[in-house]
């Protein structure tokens, strides 16, 4: 028998929710809730995907689509710095933008896929991923050593069927 995940049964679980999906630190909402980093990870991994499919009340399902809002807005986001390190030719903030919209694209394709009852989510041929993918290749086109290794580390994340 599984035993009970702390942060599911925690009361502030919906908070919890919410700062996962804002990117909180999983070190920071285990020291602030009062349960274990490792709970923190098992939870966000295998737990706040199905919690969102499984809402059942009007109120769960509102929260379902608060979160998925937000992952959005954090994308939006995510791109907006990018194209901005783009113009300046800031490299570095590039990639940690590209990590970011990454993060954040996983969890939006990891929401939806778990929300849609369609058996198959292609990320890799997602809009949001093409036009991430556009993006990416701009900024890293002065970059030809780290464009490559940024596209090969990507296609390999990918899941699985490209
Ligand atoms: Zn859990």
């Amino acid at each position: 028998m599984p035993r009970a995940c702390t942060v599911c049964t925690h009361p502030g679980l919906e908070a919890i929710n919410r700062a996962l999906v804002e990117g909180t630190p999983n070190r920071r909402i285990a020291s602030h809730y009062d349960v274990t980093e490792r709970a923190v990870r098992n939870h966000k991994a295998n737990h706040l995907p199905t919690k969102l499919v499984m809402a059942q009340s009007a109120e769960e399902v509102a929260q379902a689509d608060d979160l998925l809002e937000q992952v959005r807005d954090l994308q939006a986001k995510a791109l907006g710095i990018l194209s901005k390190a783009e113009e300046a030719g800031e490299l570095r903030t590039a990639l940690s933008a590209i990590r970011e919209a990454r993060g954040n694209l996983e969890l939006l394709a990891k929401l939806l896929g778990e929300l849609d009852e369609r058996p198959q989510l292609n990320i890799l041929i997602s809009p949001e991923w093409l036009e991430l993918r556009a993006v990416i290749v701009g900024a890293l086109e002065p970059y030809s050593d780290a464009r490559g290794a940024v596209l090969k580390a990507l296609e390999s994340g990918g899941n699985g069927s490209a």
